[in-house]
């Protein structure tokens, strides 16, 4: 039999496959194989009967490298679409479906000693042992009582030479177990019992159930119990023998959902996602694969969960960022989780209280089954939102980060007992350090970025690379010693609440103070407990996090994402504060939101305030299309980054020529083409260039594998170049 094998190396530019001889292999196998002289790993893609490759020259697969296929066929499947679609190496797809480990043997099946007595009767091993080998009679007397114990443990508690004597005289035998190791393990059990469903879950879940293929745009406010539709869907699919994913934004909503699935569903739910241990993942992607366990729950990658018969794939919060991988490879799993639901006669269903635009139009087109909870759960009402001009504030004087506003408010809150989150989509202490005579500010050596202050360890850090630095004490230019900080970051916040409230406990919760695994957890828990009043944090606060204690949120820079470059960022300002705002009076006492702004009249704000998001939909919708934006175009970005600035712009320049030629090929086809410098002018030592191009959407077909064709020809090596389709982000 012939085998078509992809060869596991990533350095190669090459995306080929290669035709290998063997006896008995299944798609799907990872195999050793001969390559270029050396001993390679590589993935079984294709089976077949004959190849173009001469005899001579064709060579044998050396061995299986595990005992089952690593990858379904249906995986392969979406994995042909993913590379189709978004240009990638067939081996950077397939590394997706696989723990990284597993490649060069890294991690295995966690196995151990366990010993069990080769008699249940007790009386007859004592009155074998000596009245004086105590430790002996208390181990066997242990087992006794707690059964099969791991060796390990007995050893602590008794000894080594206890356990190795009655192996010996025959009273205990020894096995080998593989033991699973279990992420988050000692996350709390929530006591939440089982509502009874309101009447806008039960017709949600209603409609959804009634198509068991079909694809779903849940929009429901924040509050209005979507997670209970889901966990209803997947007791149902469960039940019907199918698998299902859901996937939930970024590591710090895991904990709160995986708890809610594992009071519902025990070890049926497996987590998949990068912050676990390797063993961890490794082991829960096995439960998986074995089919010990039919739920995934994760972040993006749990997309490419290794289950079969799948009933259902679930996105919540799908208008979040991080579901577009925007590095290699780069892929956006809305559209995989589409192709993959379809693959397998699957429900899709999207989940948000701020739908993205792209999803809200396609609903809108009848390509999503749109389904609205427009209340809160029990009509809770949806917290009142007082806008405050900024401007005004420092005209009366207030030179502070909080308005009077939201220091009365606060004030009140905290009196009550109750508790408030503070928003700020900026850690650190501040956001650069200048010189107030000659205008120095401290910038990364390797990235055009200024450098954050951090006051906890006193030092200047890179927010894109993580370089640290020294803080200044006089400025290298004029050799000065005078300062002025940058913008207010999440730490200064937490110092100024500590003075204005000194009696009041803030928890903090940023990248900075989210570094160990389990501190997302940690964190939220202990505030969730009542152990803080106040919460200040960025971003990872404003979404999914249910306190009902929590009566007062403060957004304290609105503007902060607005103003972005960037024709998404009305679209994600947007969503920040009518998620954020969604996290306050959740319980029976109403909420308030104080969101403070220079431009109180924006009209993002505005139908933020009033958490409109039809209002928003329209007047977005309508500006995109007068402007040709997604989901009207399709914007490719061509980014090249090199360590050579010459060779960067030669290749630019060289393609840019190409695609020229391309457009006046197909004039209609391309709204507007043209080359820049990244605004992210250079990042970790690389230069930054890219060629901007927006697309109409109809002629996408023809003219995106013409210009996937044309980023290929390389000519300079030392330049990496990536196209990217709507990308998130276009620093
Ligand atoms: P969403 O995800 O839509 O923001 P959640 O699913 O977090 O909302 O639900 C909000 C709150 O309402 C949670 O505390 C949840 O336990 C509660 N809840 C959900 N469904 C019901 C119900 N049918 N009856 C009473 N409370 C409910
Ligand atoms: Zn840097």
């Amino acid at each position: 039999m012939i085998y078509s094998v992809i060869v596991d190396i990533s350095a190669s530019e090459v995306d080929r496959i290669f035709d290998y001889e063997g006896q008995g292999y299944t798609v799907g196998s990872r195999v050793l194989v001969n390559f270029a002289n050396r001993q390679t790993e590589g993935y079984i893609v294709e089976e077949k009967l004959t190849t173009d490759c001469p005899p001579e020259k064709l060579k044998s697969i050396l061995r299986p490298l595990d005992d089952y296929p690593v990858i379904s066929q249906e995986l392969l499947q979406l994995g042909a679409f993913m590379r189709k679609e978004y240009h990638l190496k067939w081996v950077d797809v397939l590394r997706l479906f696989i723990p990284a480990e597993m490649r060069g043997n890294r991690v295995k099946e966690l196995v151990k000693k366990q010993a069990v007595l080769t008699t249940e009767n007790l009386d007859e091993i004592l009155s074998s042992l000596k009245p004086n080998a105590t430790k002996q009679r208390d181990l066997v007397t242990f087992l006794h009582a707690n059964g099969a114990t791991l060796c390990e443990k007995l050893n602590n508690q008794f000894g080594n030479s206890a356990l190795k004597a009655l192996v010996e005289k025959g009273f205990v035998e020894v096995h080998q177990i593989t033991v699973k190791r279990t992420p988050y393990k000692g996350l709390a059990q929530a006591d939440q019992p089982k509502h009874d469903l309101v009447p806008a879950q039960q017709n949600a879940i209603d409609t959804i159930l009634g198509n068991r293929q079909g694809k779903f745009l849940l929009h429901g406010v924040t509050g209005s119990g979507k997670t209970e539709v889901y966990l209803t869907i997947i007791e149902k699919l469960v039940a019907e023998g199918k698998s299902c994913i859901m996937l939930v934004p970024e590591i710090s909503l895991t904990p709160n959902m995986l708890r809610q699935l594992r009071n519902r569903f025990g070890d049926n739910v497996a987590l998949l996602h990068s912050g676990l241990s390797v063993g961890e993942r490794f082991d829960e992607w096995l439960r998986l694969k074995n089919g010990e366990a039919q739920i995934a729950i994760g972040a993006r990658s749990a997309v490419f969960a290794p289950l079969d018969n799948i009933g259902a794939i679930i996105i919540d919060e799908e208008h979040d960022g991080s579901y577009i991988s925007d590095f290699n490879p780069r892929y956006n799993t809305i559209e995989v989780a589409t192709e993959r639901a379809k693959q397998n006669g699957a429900l899709l269903v999207l989940g948000s209280a701020t739908p993205s635009l792209a999803s809200f139009y396609q609903a809108k087109r009848g390509n999503l089954q749109l389904i609205s909870m427009p209340e809160r759960i029990n009509k809770h009402p949806l917290p009142t939102v007082e806008i405050v001009d900024m401007a005004m504030e420092r005209r009366m004087g207030n030179k502070d980060i909080f308005s009077n506003t939201l220091k009365d408010r606060l004030t009140e809150t905290l009196q009550k007992g109750n508790q408030a989150m503070l928003f700020l989509n900026r850690r650190g202490y501040s956001s650069f350090m200048m010189c107030t005579k000659c205008g120095y500010v401290a910038k990364c050596t390797d990235c055009d970025v200024s450098l954050t202050v951090h006051r906890e360890d006193n030092m200047l850090k890179c927010h894109y690379c993580g370089k640290r630095y020294y803080i200044l004490d006089t400025c290298p230019q004029c050799k000065q010693k005078s300062f002025r900080m940058g913008k207010i970051g999440t730490q200064q916040i937490v110092e100024q609440l500590n003075k204005l409230f000194p009696d009041v406990k803030v928890l903090r919760m940023d990248a900075d103070t989210t570094q160990s695994k389990e501190s997302h957890g940690k964190i939220l828990e202990a505030f969730g407990k009542g152990e803080a009043q106040i919460l200040v944090g960025t971003q990872m606060i404003a979404k999914g996090h249910d306190f009902p204690k929590v009566t007062l949120v403060g957004v304290l820079d609105g503007d902060q994402s607005l103003y972005h470059d960037d024709y998404l960022a009305c679209e994600r300002t947007f969503q920040l504060i009518t998620q954020v705002a969604g996290r306050s009076g959740r319980d029976k006492e109403k909420g308030t939101v104080v969101l403070q702004t220079y431009t109180p009249t924006h009209y993002c704000l505005q139908f933020s305030a009033k958490q409109d998001y039809l209002g928003f939909y329209k007047h977005e919708i309508n500006l995109r299309e007068a402007s040709s934006f997604p989901p009207f175009s399709e914007i490719v970005r061509i980014l090249y980054q090199g360590e050579k600035e010459k060779d960067c712009i030669d290749q630019l320049t060289a393609q840019y020529a190409h695609l020229c030629n391309l457009k006046e090929q197909h004039p209609t086809a391309f709204f507007y083409m043209d080359k820049m410098r990244s605004p992210l002018k250079r990042a970790e030592k690389k230069f930054r260039f890219q060629i901007l191009i927006k697309l109409d959407k109809l002629q996408l077909d023809d003219i995106l594998p013409q210009i996937y064709q044309i980023c290929d020809q390389k000519t300079k090596n030392s330049v990496h170049i990536f196209v990217e389709r709507n990308p998130q982000n276009l620093s």
